[in-house]
Protein backbone atom coordinates (compact mmCIF):
# COMPACT_ATOMS: atom_id res chain seq x y z
CA UNK A 1 0.00 0.00 0.00
CA UNK A 2 2.70 2.30 0.72
CA UNK A 3 5.76 1.20 -1.74
CA UNK A 4 7.87 4.21 -3.37
CA UNK A 5 6.32 6.22 -0.11
CA UNK A 6 9.02 7.94 2.57
CA UNK A 7 7.60 7.98 5.95
CA UNK A 8 8.96 10.04 9.03
CA UNK A 9 8.06 8.48 12.56
CA UNK A 10 9.41 9.99 15.55
CA UNK A 11 9.55 8.80 19.04
CA UNK A 12 9.90 5.24 17.74
CA UNK A 13 12.56 3.54 19.46
CA UNK A 14 9.64 2.24 21.07
CA UNK A 15 5.81 1.51 21.93
CA UNK A 16 3.31 2.17 19.81
CA UNK A 17 5.74 4.85 17.51
CA UNK A 18 8.23 1.38 16.70
CA UNK A 19 4.93 -0.26 15.95
CA UNK A 20 4.28 2.44 13.37
CA UNK A 21 7.70 1.99 11.42
CA UNK A 22 7.56 -1.87 10.98
CA UNK A 23 3.86 -1.39 10.39
CA UNK A 24 4.87 1.02 7.09
CA UNK A 25 7.17 -0.63 6.86
CA UNK A 26 5.38 -3.65 5.97
CA UNK A 27 3.18 -2.02 3.47
CA UNK A 28 6.62 -1.14 1.54
CA UNK A 29 7.25 2.59 2.61
CA UNK A 30 10.85 3.88 3.79
CA UNK A 31 11.31 4.50 7.16
CA UNK A 32 12.92 7.41 8.86
CA UNK A 33 12.46 7.68 12.43
CA UNK A 34 13.75 9.23 15.33
CA UNK A 35 14.09 9.23 18.86
CA UNK A 36 15.79 11.10 22.08
CA UNK A 37 19.02 8.85 21.41
CA UNK A 38 20.43 5.54 19.37
CA UNK A 39 21.10 2.86 20.83
CA UNK A 40 21.58 -0.85 20.28
CA UNK A 41 17.36 -1.68 20.13
CA UNK A 42 17.34 1.19 17.23
CA UNK A 43 20.54 -0.51 15.28
CA UNK A 44 18.29 -3.48 15.55
CA UNK A 45 14.87 -1.80 14.75
CA UNK A 46 16.80 -0.20 11.69
CA UNK A 47 17.56 -3.82 10.68
CA UNK A 48 14.21 -5.46 11.31
CA UNK A 49 13.10 -2.45 9.13
CA UNK A 50 15.05 -3.15 6.47
CA UNK A 51 14.33 -7.09 6.07
CA UNK A 52 11.05 -5.60 4.56
CA UNK A 53 13.05 -4.25 1.69
CA UNK A 54 12.95 -0.84 2.23
CA UNK A 55 15.11 1.90 3.63
CA UNK A 56 15.28 2.49 7.29
CA UNK A 57 17.58 4.99 9.31
CA UNK A 58 17.13 5.91 12.70
CA UNK A 59 18.18 9.79 13.73
CA UNK A 60 18.61 11.49 17.28
CA UNK A 61 16.50 14.12 17.69
CA UNK A 62 15.19 16.08 20.51
CA UNK A 63 11.24 16.63 18.91
CA UNK A 64 10.82 19.26 21.79
CA UNK A 65 13.65 21.71 20.24
CA UNK A 66 12.86 23.79 17.47
CA UNK A 67 16.42 24.07 15.92
CA UNK A 68 16.97 20.11 16.37
CA UNK A 69 14.26 19.46 14.31
CA UNK A 70 15.08 21.54 11.15
CA UNK A 71 18.26 20.25 11.56
CA UNK A 72 16.98 16.57 11.13
CA UNK A 73 14.49 17.13 8.87
CA UNK A 74 17.22 18.50 6.56
CA UNK A 75 18.95 15.73 7.08
CA UNK A 76 15.95 13.19 6.59
CA UNK A 77 15.49 15.03 3.09
CA UNK A 78 19.11 14.94 2.35
CA UNK A 79 19.13 10.91 2.52
CA UNK A 80 15.28 10.11 1.79
CA UNK A 81 14.79 12.80 -1.13
CA UNK A 82 10.91 12.83 0.34
CA UNK A 83 8.78 13.15 3.20
CA UNK A 84 5.03 11.70 2.17
CA UNK A 85 4.07 10.65 5.56
CA UNK A 86 4.99 12.34 8.80
CA UNK A 87 3.92 10.47 12.19
CA UNK A 88 4.10 12.80 15.16
CA UNK A 89 4.03 9.99 18.22
CA UNK A 90 6.93 11.54 20.41
CA UNK A 91 5.68 11.95 23.90
CA UNK A 92 5.74 11.53 27.47
CA UNK A 93 3.51 11.92 30.96
CA UNK A 94 4.19 13.46 33.65
CA UNK A 95 0.94 13.13 35.86
CA UNK A 96 0.35 14.40 39.11
CA UNK A 97 -2.84 16.60 40.90
CA UNK A 98 -2.90 20.25 39.61
CA UNK A 99 -2.79 21.18 43.13
CA UNK A 100 1.09 19.77 43.02
CA UNK A 101 1.83 19.95 39.51
CA UNK A 102 4.95 22.25 39.01
CA UNK A 103 5.92 24.60 36.21
CA UNK A 104 8.59 21.82 35.23
CA UNK A 105 5.96 19.16 34.76
CA UNK A 106 4.02 21.23 33.04
CA UNK A 107 6.35 23.05 30.73
CA UNK A 108 8.06 18.96 29.88
CA UNK A 109 4.55 17.96 28.78
CA UNK A 110 3.52 20.68 26.57
CA UNK A 111 7.52 20.93 25.17
CA UNK A 112 7.73 17.19 24.27
CA UNK A 113 4.15 16.49 23.39
CA UNK A 114 2.23 19.67 21.63
CA UNK A 115 5.78 21.80 20.40
CA UNK A 116 6.79 18.57 18.76
CA UNK A 117 3.97 18.90 16.56
CA UNK A 118 4.57 22.40 15.48
CA UNK A 119 8.13 21.48 15.03
CA UNK A 120 7.68 19.01 12.94
CA UNK A 121 4.96 19.55 10.43
CA UNK A 122 6.87 23.04 10.32
CA UNK A 123 10.20 21.70 9.01
CA UNK A 124 7.73 19.14 6.84
CA UNK A 125 5.29 21.38 5.20
CA UNK A 126 7.86 23.10 2.49
CA UNK A 127 8.49 18.93 1.26
CA UNK A 128 4.69 18.07 1.39
CA UNK A 129 4.00 21.78 -0.08
CA UNK A 130 6.45 21.07 -3.10
CA UNK A 131 5.59 17.71 -3.83
CA UNK A 132 1.29 18.87 -3.32
CA UNK A 133 0.25 15.51 -1.27
CA UNK A 134 1.15 14.13 2.04
CA UNK A 135 -0.56 12.66 5.28
CA UNK A 136 0.06 14.31 8.36
CA UNK A 137 -0.82 12.15 11.59
CA UNK A 138 -0.49 13.64 15.00
CA UNK A 139 -0.87 10.95 18.29
CA UNK A 140 -3.17 12.77 20.43
CA UNK A 141 -5.23 10.32 23.53
CA UNK A 142 -8.98 10.07 24.36
CA UNK A 143 -7.66 12.33 27.78
CA UNK A 144 -7.67 15.25 24.99
CA UNK A 145 -11.13 14.41 24.05
CA UNK A 146 -12.71 14.27 27.63
CA UNK A 147 -10.01 15.11 29.86
CA UNK A 148 -8.89 13.30 33.11
CA UNK A 149 -8.14 13.65 36.54
CA UNK A 150 -4.27 14.03 37.73
CA UNK A 151 -3.30 14.37 33.99
CA UNK A 152 -4.14 18.43 33.22
CA UNK A 153 -1.05 18.99 31.81
CA UNK A 154 -0.76 15.77 29.40
CA UNK A 155 -4.74 16.58 28.46
CA UNK A 156 -3.97 19.67 27.49
CA UNK A 157 -1.17 18.76 25.32
CA UNK A 158 -3.68 16.23 23.51
CA UNK A 159 -6.52 19.04 23.10
CA UNK A 160 -4.35 21.07 21.27
CA UNK A 161 -2.77 18.51 19.54
CA UNK A 162 -6.32 18.28 17.90
CA UNK A 163 -7.08 21.68 17.28
CA UNK A 164 -3.45 22.06 16.14
CA UNK A 165 -4.46 19.01 13.61
CA UNK A 166 -8.05 20.80 12.19
CA UNK A 167 -6.28 23.98 11.80
CA UNK A 168 -3.82 22.53 9.15
CA UNK A 169 -6.49 19.96 7.45
CA UNK A 170 -7.76 23.06 6.82
CA UNK A 171 -4.72 25.22 5.69
CA UNK A 172 -3.05 22.41 3.64
CA UNK A 173 -6.06 20.99 2.21
CA UNK A 174 -5.54 22.87 -0.50
CA UNK A 175 -2.28 21.61 -1.51
CA UNK A 176 -4.29 17.95 -1.06
CA UNK A 177 -2.17 17.58 2.48
CA UNK A 178 -4.30 15.44 4.93
CA UNK A 179 -4.00 16.21 8.61
CA UNK A 180 -5.89 13.93 11.48
CA UNK A 181 -5.15 13.22 14.37
CA UNK A 182 -5.79 9.70 16.75
CA UNK A 183 -6.78 9.19 20.14
CA UNK A 184 -5.27 6.32 21.64
CA UNK A 185 -7.17 4.81 24.52
CA UNK A 186 -4.76 2.54 27.01
CA UNK A 187 -2.60 1.15 25.11
CA UNK A 188 -0.27 -1.28 26.61
CA UNK A 189 3.20 0.14 26.46
CA UNK A 190 5.95 0.65 28.78
CA UNK A 191 4.72 3.88 29.21
CA UNK A 192 1.56 2.07 30.88
CA UNK A 193 3.37 -0.20 32.23
CA UNK A 194 4.53 2.07 35.33
CA UNK A 195 0.62 2.32 36.32
CA UNK A 196 0.14 0.95 39.50
CA UNK A 197 -1.16 -2.60 39.20
CA UNK A 198 -4.99 -2.03 40.54
CA UNK A 199 -5.13 1.10 38.31
CA UNK A 200 -4.51 -1.06 35.02
CA UNK A 201 -7.02 -3.13 36.47
CA UNK A 202 -9.41 -0.54 36.59
CA UNK A 203 -8.54 0.77 33.40
CA UNK A 204 -9.23 -2.30 31.94
CA UNK A 205 -12.69 -2.96 33.73
CA UNK A 206 -14.43 0.73 32.10
CA UNK A 207 -13.43 -0.61 28.75
CA UNK A 208 -16.38 -2.18 26.95
CA UNK A 209 -13.70 -4.39 24.74
CA UNK A 210 -11.92 -5.53 27.87
CA UNK A 211 -8.77 -5.49 27.11
CA UNK A 212 -6.01 -3.19 26.69
CA UNK A 213 -4.56 -2.36 23.15
CA UNK A 214 -1.60 -3.15 21.73
CA UNK A 215 0.69 -0.73 19.60
CA UNK A 216 -0.17 -2.57 16.73
CA UNK A 217 -3.74 -1.77 17.24
CA UNK A 218 -2.83 1.80 16.64
CA UNK A 219 -0.55 0.99 14.02
CA UNK A 220 -3.52 -0.48 11.84
CA UNK A 221 -5.39 3.00 12.40
CA UNK A 222 -2.14 5.01 11.73
CA UNK A 223 -1.94 2.64 8.07
CA UNK A 224 -5.36 3.51 6.94
CA UNK A 225 -4.67 7.42 7.34
CA UNK A 226 -1.49 7.07 5.80
CA UNK A 227 -2.40 5.34 2.74
CA UNK A 228 -4.63 6.49 -0.08
CA UNK A 229 -7.51 4.24 1.46
CA UNK A 230 -8.68 7.41 3.68
CA UNK A 231 -7.87 9.60 0.52
CA UNK A 232 -10.72 11.71 1.02
CA UNK A 233 -10.68 11.72 5.15
CA UNK A 234 -8.86 15.15 6.96
CA UNK A 235 -9.32 17.19 9.44
CA UNK A 236 -10.14 13.90 11.91
CA UNK A 237 -9.77 12.18 15.31
CA UNK A 238 -9.72 8.69 15.53
CA UNK A 239 -9.99 7.17 18.83
CA UNK A 240 -8.44 3.43 19.22
CA UNK A 241 -10.15 2.89 22.14
CA UNK A 242 -12.21 -0.29 22.47
CA UNK A 243 -15.56 1.67 22.87
CA UNK A 244 -13.68 3.69 25.91
CA UNK A 245 -14.97 6.89 26.55
CA UNK A 246 -17.13 7.32 23.29
P1 LIG B 1 6.58 5.22 25.16
O1 LIG B 1 7.01 5.99 26.35
O2 LIG B 1 6.63 3.72 25.21
O3 LIG B 1 7.37 5.71 23.86
C1 LIG B 1 7.54 7.07 23.58
C2 LIG B 1 8.83 7.26 22.81
O4 LIG B 1 9.00 8.67 22.59
C3 LIG B 1 10.07 6.76 23.57
O5 LIG B 1 10.88 5.98 22.73
C4 LIG B 1 10.75 8.05 23.99
O6 LIG B 1 12.17 7.94 24.11
C5 LIG B 1 10.36 8.99 22.87
N1 LIG B 1 10.49 10.40 23.25
C6 LIG B 1 10.16 10.96 24.44
N2 LIG B 1 10.48 12.26 24.43
C7 LIG B 1 11.02 12.53 23.22
C8 LIG B 1 11.55 13.69 22.60
N3 LIG B 1 11.60 14.85 23.26
N4 LIG B 1 12.02 13.61 21.34
C9 LIG B 1 11.99 12.42 20.67
N5 LIG B 1 11.50 11.29 21.20
C10 LIG B 1 11.02 11.34 22.46
O7 LIG B 1 5.10 5.73 24.84
P2 LIG B 1 3.92 5.08 23.96
O8 LIG B 1 2.94 4.48 24.90
O9 LIG B 1 4.47 4.27 22.85
O10 LIG B 1 3.25 6.42 23.40
C11 LIG B 1 3.46 6.91 22.09
C12 LIG B 1 2.50 8.08 21.87
O11 LIG B 1 1.15 7.63 22.03
C13 LIG B 1 2.70 9.24 22.86
O12 LIG B 1 2.48 10.47 22.20
C14 LIG B 1 1.60 8.99 23.87
O13 LIG B 1 1.21 10.18 24.54
C15 LIG B 1 0.50 8.46 22.97
N6 LIG B 1 -0.52 7.70 23.69
C16 LIG B 1 -0.18 6.57 24.39
C17 LIG B 1 -1.19 5.88 25.06
C18 LIG B 1 -0.91 4.62 25.83
O14 LIG B 1 -1.84 4.13 26.48
N7 LIG B 1 0.28 4.06 25.78
C19 LIG B 1 -2.51 6.34 25.02
C20 LIG B 1 -2.80 7.50 24.31
C21 LIG B 1 -1.80 8.16 23.65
Amino acid sequence: MLSGKTALITGAARGIGKAIALKLAGEGADIAFTDLALSDATAQLEKELQSNGVKAKGYASNAANFEDTQKVVGEIVAEFGRIDILVNNAGITKDGALKRMTEDQWDAVIAVNLKSVFNFTKAVQPVMWKQAGGSIINMSSVVGVSGNSNQANYSASKAGIIGFTKSVAQEFGIRGIRSNAIAPGFIETEMTAALPDEIRKAWIEQIPLRRGGTPDDVAGAVLFLASDLSSYVSGQVIQVCGAMNC
